[in-house]
């Protein structure tokens, strides 16, 4: 597996745009929609992720709502893998199962279908991915809701690790954790 040096995070990094103060005073919002629209950094980018994950044991790739669907369904597709989707309540049809969160302010919460993770296997194999891990918490949700559901969070896997908000500590109680870039 080829790791990146400093230039190709760089050249990922130089990809995505800061917003200042979006959705609220104070924060600085990682847009990845330039990222995105750039065929030749959104390819680097998951042609990346498929070397890495590949020849690794994995049942399911599972995305969080809505950029994990973006970077999940692609790395799916891509290594012949099978995805599902964590949800915002009541967006999912079957029957659910959720995992309630706290916000700076509030309670939030992940769900999936009850069968998401069904298969041939006792305790199939998960690869969690999001963007971004800030606090951690929706992703600390996310691997108890998949560990609950009867299959194993073996990595939670990020484009973007903030740092100085340690959120990959809570998260690493759980599972694994890699993030491609990691920003103060
Ligand atoms: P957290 O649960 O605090 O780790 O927040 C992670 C979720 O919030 C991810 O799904 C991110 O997409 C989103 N998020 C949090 N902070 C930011 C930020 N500064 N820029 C972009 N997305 C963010």
């Amino acid at each position: 597996m080829k790791e990146l040096n400093q230039s190709d995070k760089d050249y990922l990094l130089d990809s995505i745009r800061d917003i200042k103060d979006f959705p609220k005073p104070g924060i600085v919002f990682k847009d990845i929609t330039t990222l995105l629209s750039d065929a030749k950094a959104y390819n680097f980018l998951m042609d990346h992720l498929a070397d890495r994950y590949k020849n690794e044991d994995i049942d399911f790739i599972a995305g969080i709502e809505a950029r994990g669907f973006i970077f999940g369904a692609a790395l799916a597709a891509k290594i012949g893998n099978s995805f599902v989707p964590i949800r915002k309540p009541g967006k999912l049809p079957y029957t659910t199962i959720s995992e309630k969160y706290s916000l700076e302010y509030g309670v939030d919460e992940v769900e999936i279908h009850i069968d998401a993770f069904k298969c041939n296997k006792e305790n199939p194999k998960v690869l969690l991915i999001d963007d971004l891990i800030a606090t951690g918490g929706t992703a600390t949700a996310a691997v108890s809701l998949i560990n609950k559901s009867g299959a194993e969070c073996v990595e939670a896997c990020f484009l973007l690790n903030l740092t100085l908000l340690q959120g990959d500590k809570e998260i690493r109680k759980t599972t694994s954790v890699y993030s491609v870039l990691e920003l103060d």
